[in-house]
């Protein structure tokens, strides 16, 4: 498949190597390195220079030196910036780059040297500027020009700063610099000093916005990059509060918000004055429709707890957990609850860019864990299927860590709530670390987020077991893209055992079924509930788990042979992920059951993979080795689902050129897979046939 990438978002993964690199460079030493760039030296370390004297004429010395390098005659000559001392008796000076003594905006070089007296680092990213440094308009010219266009109030006074050159994509700019001054936020703005026009403007406050931090997950493991926010300037997420429905056994009847029983009417999406799809709520507020399917509406629970949260009350400190790094897939804002249900949340947060702190009310670890997991499910989806945020378009996703049971929701569980878009992670205890401890746990609630926004599968039945698994089978793919390959089991890391809660190699021993005529398989039900998981939801799941394995990894169930797709099972792994991203987002319907689910695979599989029989065949075995459908036989080319003397015959006068066969027929007779059917494969069917 063709992977198309926005251009700033593969720029965000260089910078990540990069920083990894750099990283690298700093556990194992210092070494001798040098980056040019453009011919111009950018970087260096290693032990470049021996300090004698002042240090000032001599660091200038040796800037003399390398000034060729540096692509500048003048560099040595440049003023000095700032000169400071830094850890374990180090040096750091900055030079300014200047043109007829006017400064270029954030052109430096800078010097480090260490507590041997040694430059062990420079780094530099001087320009070469062609430009006249002689204003043709005037500093009362920008002024009048910026009032004119700029439209302040009384309380904001304009302050002329310097002359400066600023570099804007790529070409150089003599500009005026002058601030806008007020009292709630200033501004400081480049005009043009040979156009008189604003060249640029940037804020003057001091959040510094998106950076990176560091921390240690729930499994003790050190995580080097994180993505954070400096600051509280980040865009808000907006209030969040649930539906006030009327909610009896799924029974919504609009008007009535007196907490009445309505026994025997319908839920329908065109209730209230609400777009198409949405339903309007006892406060009339409007809801998507697909909020109904969701465990938590109905069963007498549905605003319990009641959950309305406005974004500004939630705390903050100097660096949060909000990731604004790849804002066309949605900002990930993770959130701490410790020690209460939706209570007293804040970003979870530190006092430095690292997020180590033991005191468990600050959920560092676990918000290390899911909001690190969570950007690795938000970069598979895009990656892998350019699916941008949690509703295909680039919406936030909010996730809860820590939260104590208040409610008849489990603190040992995590769940997706449809109404809010929000993902909610329990503090676990009695033998299971948080919730979000585990990148499949992580994965599976956003992608149950996933289906609500593709194919709404409900949450009942066979079509909720469908739900549960593309959600276990989406955390299956992004763990083996993660973590060297991944596993076959689900949930092992949040259980302090290792054990893991449901395995796709083998359903049952998680009193799961792996067939339809499983002891463990349940049967529809016409009153799906809480108490009985909506008709099986997690058990049933099971099933189409089990084909995600045989189809990847080839196996045989029940004696039907399952070929993987690919030999390769990374190779493998992509045919299924690419198939099973189709099939939810573009196939399946609310209420599909598994026959249906089985035809539409098929149909995904043949849409995607039009010559690929082999493939078609790989689904249709494993679906029918559980139950669901006919195999497709090697030999079988009358397709009778026997393969026998009737084959041969057909085989033989295909061979003769008496037989003018459909190309299904020609791999089907393709015994041993070599393109031509000849003696051998007649061989290969008489040896299916005597087994
Ligand atoms: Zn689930």
């Amino acid at each position: 498949m063709e992977i198309t990438l926005k251009p700033a978002y593969i720029e965000g993964k260089q910078m990540r190597i990069y920083l990894l690199l750099l990283l690298s460079t700093f556990l194992f030493g210092i070494q001798n390195n040098t980056i040019y760039k453009n011919g111009q030296l950018i970087f260096s370390s290693g032990n470049l220079h021996e300090i004698r004297d002042d240090v000032e004429t001599s660091v200038r010395g040796y800037l003399n030196d390398i000034k060729t390098d540096l692509g500048h005659y003048s560099a040595h000559e440049f003023p000095l910036l700032k000169q400071s001392d830094g850890f374990g008796a180090s040096e750091h000076l900055v030079f300014q780059q200047t043109e007829n003594g006017i400064p270029v905006f954030g052109k430096t070089i800078r010097v480090h040297i260490n507590h041997k007296g040694i430059i062990s680092s420079i780094s530099s990213n001087l320009k070469p500027i062609h430009l006249s440094t002689i204003p043709t308009f005037s500093k009362k010219d920008a002024l009048t020009i910026l009032k004119d266009e700029v439209p302040f109030s009384k309380k904001s006074y304009l302050k002329f700063k310097e002359l400066l050159i600023y570099i804007k994509n790529d070409s150089p700019h003599l500009v005026y610099s002058i601030e806008s001054i007020s009292f709630e936020q200033s501004w400081s703005y480049f005009v043009d000093a040979n156009t008189n026009e604003i060249v640029d403007q940037f804020p003057l406050t001091y959040d510094e916005g998106p950076t990176t931090g560091s921390g240690i997950n729930l499994l003790d493991e050190p995580v080097d990059l994180l993505q954070i926010y400096e600051g509280e300037s980040f865009t808000p997420f907006g209030n969040l509060a649930t539906p006030n429905l009327v909610c009896e056994d799924y029974c919504f009847d609009y008007g009535d918000c007196d907490g009445q029983n309505y026994w025997g009417c319908t839920i329908t999406a065109s209730q209230g004055d609400c777009p198409d799809g949405e339903l309007e709520d006892c406060n009339g507020n409007c809801f998507s429709e697909w909020y109904m399917q969701f465990p938590g509406v109905g069963n007498n629970f549905c605003n319990d707890p009641w959950i309305e949260i406005d974004d500004s009350q939630l705390s903050t400190g100097m660096f949060n957990m909000v990731d604004e790094s790849h804002p066309e897939l949605g900002t990930i804002y993770t959130l701490n609850s410790y020690g209460g249900f939706y209570e007293d949340l804040s970003y979870v947060n530190s006092t430095s860019s690292v997020f180590e702190s033991v005191n468990i009310t600050n959920s560092h670890e676990s918000g290390v864990s899911a909001h690190d997991y969570q950007r690795k499910t938000l970069d598979y989806f895009w990656d892998y299927h350019n699916y941008a945020g949690i509703n295909g378009t680039g919406k936030r996703t909010i996730s809860v860590v820590n939260y104590f049971s208040t409610s008849s929701i489990s603190q040992r569980n995590a769940f997706y709530n449809a109404a809010l878009d929000i993902l909610t992670y329990g503090y676990g205890g009695n033998g299971y670390r948080p919730f979000c401890a585990a990148q499949d746990i992580v994965t599976h609630e956003f992608s149950h987020g996933f289906t609500a926004h593709t194919s709404g599968l409900i949450y009942r039945n066979q079509a909720g077991a469908l739900n549960e698994s593309i959600s276990d089978v989406m955390g299956y793919f992004v763990e083996a893209v993660y973590q060297d390959g991944g596993d076959w089991t689900e949930g092992e890391d949040v259980r302090l055992s290792g054990e893991g809660g449901r395995s796709f190699i083998h359903p049952p021993a998680h009193q799961q079924p792996d067939h339809v005529n499983h002891y463990y398989f349940v049967d529809y039900n016409p009153n799906p509930v809480w108490s009985n998981d909506f008709g099986g939801v997690h058990t049933n799941s099971g099933i189409p788990n089990k084909i995600m394995y045989l189809v990847i990894q080839g196996d045989e169930h029940y004696e039907i042979i399952v070929e993987p797709f690919e030999e390769d099972i990374i190779q493998s792994r992509i045919v299924a992920g690419n198939i099973w991203f189709a099939w939810n987002s573009f196939y399946l319907d609310k209420e599909d059951d598994f026959v249906i689910g089985r035809e539409k695979m098929l149909q995904a599989c043949n849409d995607l993979y039009p010559n690929r029989l082999d493939y078609y065949q790989t689904v249709s075995n494993a679906w029918a080795s559980t139950g669901i459908g006919n195999p497709i036989l090697s030999g079988d080319v009358n397709d009778d689902q026997v393969v026998n003397i009737q084959d041969i015959i057909i085989m033989i006068n295909m061979i003769m050129g008496n037989w003018d066969a459909t190309e299904t027929q020609l791999i089907l007779g393709d015994i041993n897979s070599d393109g031509i059917i000849d003696i051998l494969d007649i061989v290969g069917v008489v040896n299916i046939i005597m087994n």
